[in-house]
């Protein structure tokens, strides 16, 4: 047994740093432990044969409040994707650009080929609305699913299948528009007011610059905490760490085993193919979808940083839906060569990254924020509890503080 803290946080993903940092800023003794060998869960960032590989490729927002709030984005060397995406619709490529910031663009490139006028207007008052209206008012928008919410705001379903479809999937982790309404307007919202980029070295310098907030020697590492007792928790089996409160910021699999009672929500797993080219097949680095859904996007990470492959190599990252294999991998490998008008048959898998959990499913009725206090003096946050995203899991490590404060004091 050694000293009592405050409080002990389970996990050092984005949602427990957020919480350890915010209990610490209010005086609380806190110690994180986490599993794993480095902090950041879903965040982590690894080198593989000098590449830098994210555990499943990701952007990063920058208008979510929470990242505005805690981030310094200075720190993190970010570049920005080409604003807009790419459609590959059969033989052709189309290009959509942020109607925010290239409004003749993002509308002209679409006429004709992919949409109508009656497509255009409804893009055009979609995004006026979740450009200006503040999130309050987005969040109390009547719910239903995204595929309803599309069609009822007046969109072709030819369009929303060729233009929202296969972008929408690679951002829900599905690809039937069930989620929830809501959740698709705080995305489209975060889209047309941030912009989606990345770090110099990987989504994981996010995390490990939120652990740099932590006074030294706060987070143990190593340490998967298999059981909570009446006083604290239990680490590998072994010792007690005693605590007065335990926030429990595992991933929802694990926060069930530890707190038996919790619902674990559906998820949604997604896999990422990493792929070495001798030569970058798109000189941009810009998010390509696929109309005949082969893939949910495709984008050359070596040309937002050179860094993240080694001299004289592209790295392309390419994510399908569910668990990968050597098959889906050889029929990816087509697409990506009809996709990029390439050769792929020389490109090298670097590594695949398939995340189970990678998202909670997030259909309606989708409660935006939950409660953290399940017990007494026991507490769980995550992006299971809020919203499946940076936004999401970083609110609900700051609740869980607030809750947790409240209680102690
Ligand atoms: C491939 C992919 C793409 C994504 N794309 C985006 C995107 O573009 N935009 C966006 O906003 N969000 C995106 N997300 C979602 C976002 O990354 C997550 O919502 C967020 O990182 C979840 O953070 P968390 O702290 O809730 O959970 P996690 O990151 O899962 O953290 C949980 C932590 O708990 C630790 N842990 C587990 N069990 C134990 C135990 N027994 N003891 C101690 N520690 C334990 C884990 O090791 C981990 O560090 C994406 C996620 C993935 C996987």
């Amino acid at each position: 047994m050694g000293d009592e803290w405050d409080a002990v946080v389970v996990g050092a993903g984005l949602a427990g740093l957020a919480c350890a940092r915010d209990l610490h800023a209010l005086g609380l003794r806190v110690r994180v432990l986490e599993a794993g060998d480095r902090v950041g869960g879903r965040m982590r960032t690894d080198h593989v044969e000098g590449c830098v590989v994210d555990r499943g490729f990701q952007v990063f927002n920058t208008s979510y409040p929470q990242v505005r709030r805690r981030v310094p984005l200075g720190r993190l060397r970010l570049r920005p994707f080409t604003p807009g995406f790419l459609i590959q619709d059969g033989e052709r490529r189309l290009r959509f650009a942020d109607p925010t910031r290239a409004p003749r663009q993002a509308f002209g490139a679409l006429t004709g080929p992919l949409a109508g006028p009656r497509d255009l207007a409804a893009l055009a008052a979609l995004t006026g609305f979740d450009a200006l209206a503040p999130a309050a008012l987005v969040r109390r928008t009547p719910e239903t699913s995204t595929r309803r919410l599309l069609a009822a705001a007046g969109f072709r379903e030819e369009f929303v299948q060729r233009f929202f479809r296969p972008f929408l999937s690679g951002v829900f982790l599905e690809d039937d528009l069930a989620t929830s309404s809501r959740f698709f307007h705080l995305v489209w919202r975060s889209m047309v007011r941030g912009t989606l980029c990345l770090p110099a070295a990987g989504v994981g310098a996010v995390p490990e610059l939120l652990a740099t907030g932590l006074p030294p020697g706060t987070i143990v590492r190593e340490s998967p905490v298999t059981e909570l007792t009446e006083d604290g928790v239990v680490v590998g089996g072994e010792h007690t760490v005693p605590a007065r409160a335990v926030v429990v910021a595992a991933d929802a699999v694990t926060a069930a085993r530890l707190l038996p009672g919790l619902t674990v929500p559906a998820y949604r797993t997604v896999t990422t193919y990493y792929h070495l080219a001798p030569a970058s097949p798109l000189r941009e680095p810009t998010l390509v979808t696929d109309v005949r859904r082969r893939f949910t996007n495709s984008v050359v990470l070596s040309e937002l940083h050179h860094s993240y492959a080694p001299r004289g190599y592209a790295l392309v990252a390419t994510s399908v839906l569910g668990d990968g294999g050597p098959a889906r991998e050889s029929a990816l490998r087509t697409a990506l060569a009809e996709c990029y008008g390439t050769d792929t048959a020389g490109w090298d898998l670097l590594t695949a990254r398939s995340v189970p959990g990678a998202l909670p499913a997030m259909e309606p009725p989708l409660t935006l924020s939950r409660r953290t206090r399940v017990g007494p003096g026991r507490y769980v946050c995550g992006d299971h509890r809020a919203t499946g995203s940076v936004q999401g899991a970083l609110a609900s490590g700051a609740r869980a503080a607030r809750e947790v404060a409240a209680d102690l004091a």
